[in-house]
């Protein structure tokens, strides 16, 4: 059988595995990086996402120390605030404060840092025009909190780590999925894998498993989200199948957090099972703020403006689940078309469009016509006409006496044409990971103490999210505790 040996084997080759190695080889260690995926299709879901990263920053200084911004832009901008305080904030009130808050807390406060430690590993940084912003009073005003992201999106931040990775010397491994820890019951020493085809152990002095949640396993969905999971399309990549989750939990690791919840989003209904590298997000439809949600019974069935996308979006896939057929239109007037994001643009789309409420009704395949014309009419009459429309911020232009409500950017529909995109759930990640050592990344068994030699990071990690999730917090996650993780196994390592 083919044999290696490292002092540090890290599982997985998406953002997290990608920090934790750099961060182990800051130790002057020896590492090596399995990837289940060919060279081609590495990357995991780190590489379809989109690239918006939310951390926590006060001033203009704090974001200077993640990208340059020019005295010019700085003047003519309006880049809000995203203090500790609020970010935690928005942790746990979007976990309903089920979020461990030690975790949490770590998260936040080691959020800035790894941004500019990430800039330091090549990473580069652009303003988020494109996505979260507007014109307001000659200033650009960005909004949601999360005015950086990264240049070429998920793909981007891959591509500068991977070149990071070989530049340090990091040795990798592709087609290689690791199927077993090596555990002599007291300490973990190395990963059984499948290399190539052929049976292979990395024998290691420590291992950091970042290989992601269960979201590409249809039958873990089922069992563990529950009957209808199977059905949901994945949004990123099809190797994440809870291989790390299950290595762990075989060694009696700590299973940790919100195992029947997870991150899923409206998502083009026929859009392929997996994500498309290509397409990387964009078959995602996060403009529904300013529309409505109709499900097959012609009815809404959720608040569409309660707040931000950033703040919904995550829930709301599941929801459209949970709807007969598990699909949903997205109605729109062509008063708000201009706001729509770009992904409403892309060639493979599934839309249909009219110049009447009429005729749209028939082309919405699936729905009950007649009951969505009455939502319609009874919707119109619900929208409250004394608050002005204002799309940077929560407007507060709501309904009165509809079930469920808009609480705002809520317009009659009224202004043909009318375009209607039809959605499905796509499915981001789960929650559910394992219970990990807040100061150092290392996993705990059953009993609460550290398994020797053994460390995990990324979707893995169990006990941040509950429910839902303020977007651009996974790659931050992934970040902060791939680079803790990694630092503490290359320590370890050293001995
Ligand atoms: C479409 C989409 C858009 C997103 N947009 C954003 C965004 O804008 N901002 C944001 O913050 N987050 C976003 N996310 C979420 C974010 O991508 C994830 O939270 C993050 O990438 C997870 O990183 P990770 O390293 O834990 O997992 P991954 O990046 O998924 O990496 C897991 C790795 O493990 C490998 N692997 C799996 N099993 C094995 C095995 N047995 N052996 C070896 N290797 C294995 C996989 O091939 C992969 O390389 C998005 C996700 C998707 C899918």
């Amino acid at each position: 059988m083919e044999k290696h040996e490292f002092d540090v084997v890290v599982v997985g080759k998406g953002n997290a595995a990608l920090c934790a190695a750099l961060s182990a080889k800051d130790q002057g260690v020896r590492v090596a990086m399995l990837e289940a995926a060919s060279e081609d299709e590495h990357g995991g879901n780190s590489r379809f996402a989109g690239g918006v990263m939310r951390f926590a920053y006060s001033t203009l200084e704090d974001l200077r120390r993640v990208t340059d911004i020019s005295d010019e832009e700085a003047a003519n901008s309006d880049f809000g605030t995203n203090t500790r305080e609020e970010f935690l904030d928005v942790i746990h009130r979007l976990t309903s404060y089920r979020t461990d808050p030690d975790l949490s807390e770590y998260l936040v406060n080691a959020s800035l840092d790894t941004m500019a430690w990430l800039r330091s590993k090549g990473a580069r940084f652009i303003l988020n025009h494109g996505r979260q912003s507007g014109m307001v009073n000659g200033k650009r005003k960005y909004f949601g909190n999360m005015p950086i992201e990264v240049n070429g999106g998920g793909a981007g931040l891959v591509q500068y780590l991977d070149a990071s990775v070989k530049k340090a010397g990091i040795e990798l491994y592709y087609d290689t999925r690791a199927t077993a820890l090596i555990y002599d019951g007291e300490r973990v020493s190395g990963v059984r894998a499948k290399h190539k085809g052929k049976a292979a152990e990395f024998h290691a002095k420590t291992v950091v498993l970042a290989c992601g949640g269960f979201e590409a396993n249809p039958e873990w969905r089922t069992r563990y989200l529950g009957p209808g999971w199977e059905l949901a399309k994945v949004r990123g990549s099809r190797f994440n199948v809870g291989d790390g989750l299950k290595m762990a939990l075989d060694i009696g690791a700590a299973p940790c957090g919100n195992w029947s919840g997870c991150h899923a989003t409206g998502w083009d209904r026929y859009a392929p099972e997996f994500g498309d590298v290509n397409v990387g997000d964009q078959f995602q439809k996060h403009s529904y703020i300013f529309g409505l949600l109709i499900n097959s019974e012609g009815r809404r069935f959720v608040d569409e403006g309660w707040d931000f996308h950033s703040f919904t979006y995550a829930k709301y896939g599941g929801e459209v689940l949970k709807q007969p057929g598990q699909f949903a239109w997205q109605v729109f007037d062509s008063k708000v078309k201009n706001l729509l994001r770009s992904e409403y643009r892309i060639k493979f789309v599934t839309k249909v469009s009219a110049n009447t409420l009429e005729e749209l009704a028939p082309k919405l395949e699936g729905v009950n016509a007649e009951n969505f014309l009455k939502t319609v009419r009874e919707y119109n009459a619900a929208v409250k006409k004394d608050v002005k429309f204002d799309h940077v911020i929560k407007d507060g232009k709501g309904t009165a006496g509809i079930d469920p409500p808009k609480s705002n950017w809520a317009q009659a529909l009224d202004t043909p044409p009318y375009d209607a995109y039809a959605t499905t759930c796509g499915i981001t990640f789960t929650f559910g990971g394992l219970r990990i050592d807040k100061d150092t990344g290392q996993v705990l068994d059953v009993n609460f103490h550290p398994i020797a030699g053994l460390y995990t990071a990324g979707e893995m990690v169990g006990g941040l999210f509950y429910f839902n999730y303020p977007s651009g917090t996974g790659l931050v996650s992934g970040a902060v505790f791939g680079r803790l993780a990694g630092a503490a196994a290359g320590k370890a390592a050293k001995g």
